[in-house]
C-alpha cells in the first residue's frame, strides 16, 4: 500500500467518525420551537446579522417585522429594499440618542415604537421579529427591562425574536436560546475611514 493510499484512508475513516457524531447531534435535536437570539458585543456585523436572518425569513415567504431604535431616521438600505417585501417597521422617531439630548423626547419616542413592537410580539402572524439596537433602551431606561421580558416570554410559540445591540442585559441573555457576541478586532473608522452606504447602513 502506498503512503498516499493510506493517507487517503485515514482521511476517509476520520471523515466518517465526524459524520456519524454530526448525525447523533442532529438526531438527538428534536425541539421545534421559535428562538430568542441575541447579537451583542462591541464588533460589527449585528444589526448585519439580523438583518441577514430576516432577509432569509422572507426568501421562505415568512412575515417578518422590524423594530429599529435609535437610528430610524437615517437612511437603512435594509429598510429600504425589505419594506418593499412586506416587512413591516416600527422606525423610531427620533435620530441619535446622544444627539438629541432630550431625555423626555427620547423616552416618548422609545416607549410609542416599543408598543408597535409589543404589538408584532403579540401576533402570530410573524415568523420572525427583529429588535435592533434595543439592548440601548434598556440601558438607557426608556423601555422596562420586566415589559420586554413578559412580551418575549408570551410571544406565540412559533415566533423567533432577533436583538441586537451592545451590552445585551444579563436577563436578556438568560431568556436567549442562541447568543453571539462579535468581537471588535479592527474597524475601519478607527483609522479615519468614513462609514459608507451599502456596507455601515
Ligand atoms: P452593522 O450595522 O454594520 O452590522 P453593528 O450593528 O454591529 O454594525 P452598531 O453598534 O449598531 O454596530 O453601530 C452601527 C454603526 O457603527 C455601523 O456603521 C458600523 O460600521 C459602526 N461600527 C460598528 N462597530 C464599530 C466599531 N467597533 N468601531 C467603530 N464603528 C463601528
Ligand atoms: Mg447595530
Amino acid at each position: 500500500m502506498t503512503d498516499t493510499t493510506n493517507k487517503d484512508d485515514r482521511h476517509k475513516a476520520r471523515q466518517q467518525k465526524l459524520k456519524e457524531q454530526v448525525d447523533a447531534r442532529i438526531d438527538a435535536a428534536q425541539q421545534e420551537k421559535g428562538l430568542v437570539l441575541v447579537i451583542t458585543g462591541n464588533g460589527k456585523g449585528k444589526s448585519t446579522s439580523g438583518f441577514g436572518m430576516i432577509a432569509r425569513a422572507v426568501g421562505h415567504g415568512q412575515h417578518c417585522g422590524v423594530g429599529q431604535f435609535i437610528k430610524g431616521t437615517w437612511d437603512c438600505g435594509e429598510r429600504n429594499l425589505l419594506a418593499q417585501h412586506g416587512v413591516n417597521f416600527a422606525v423610531m422617531a427620533t435620530g441619535f440618542t446622544w444627539e438629541t439630548q432630550n431625555k423626555e423626547a427620547d423616552t416618548a419616542a422609545a416607549k410609542e415604537t416599543w408598543q408597535q413592537c409589543k404589538a408584532m410580539l403579540a401576533d402570530d402572524s410573524y415568523d420572525v421579529v427583529l429588535l435592533d439596537e434595543l439592548t440601548y433602551m434598556i440601558t438607557y431606561d426608556y423601555i422596562a427591562l420586566d415589559d420586554v421580558i413578559e412580551a418575549i416570554e408570551k410571544r406565540p410559540t412559533t415566533q423567533s425574536v432577533i436583538i441586537t445591540g451592545r451590552a445585551a442585559h444579563r436577563q436578556l441573555l438568560e431568556i436567549a436560546d442562541t447568543v453571539s457576541e462579535v468581537r471588535n478586532v479592527k474597524h475601519a473608522f478607527e483609522s479615519g475611514i468614513k462609514a459608507r452606504k451599502g456596507i455601515d447602513w
